[in-house]
């Protein structure tokens, strides 16, 4: 179950045609996500430094003799308790359910 969160992010400017994200976390991307559902005719580019998106999340499996293994390098629970990016994730979450 989905625990009732404060609202933290500001409403972005409907009028918006470009915007900017700095950062390809799950807090870039979920920001990205939420402003293409809110703005769908803005362009939404994510300014990535490295060669990869996800920030700290980084999921590898590995084959092994029986199957594979799934190694989380980085988090593998939420904690909405430490601010914007847990609460990024379970935005996310709960947009990814909704129609
Ligand atoms: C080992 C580990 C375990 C963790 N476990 C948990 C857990 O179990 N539960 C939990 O809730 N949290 C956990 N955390 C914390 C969680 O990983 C972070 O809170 C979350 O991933 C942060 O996401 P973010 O998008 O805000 O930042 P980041 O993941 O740091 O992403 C920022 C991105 O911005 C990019 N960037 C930085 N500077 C620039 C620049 N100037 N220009 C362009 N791009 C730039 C970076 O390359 C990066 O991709 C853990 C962290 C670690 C390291």
């Amino acid at each position: 179950m989905l625990v009732s969160l404060p609202q933290v992010r500001p409403t972005p400017n409907p009028l918006a045609k470009e915007i900017a994200i700095l950062g390809g976390g799950i807090t870039g991307l979920s920001t990205a996500h939420n402003i293409t559902r809110c703005i769908p005719n803005a362009k939404v580019t994510i300014y990535e430094a490295s060669s990869r998106l996800g920030g700290w999340l980084n999921s590898e499996l590995v084959q092994v003799d029986d199957g594979e293994v799934l190694f989380e390098w980085g988090p593998r629970t939420i904690r909405p308790d430490f601010g914007g990016a847990g609460v990024a994730t379970l935005d996310l979450v709960r947009m990814s359910q909704s129609p």
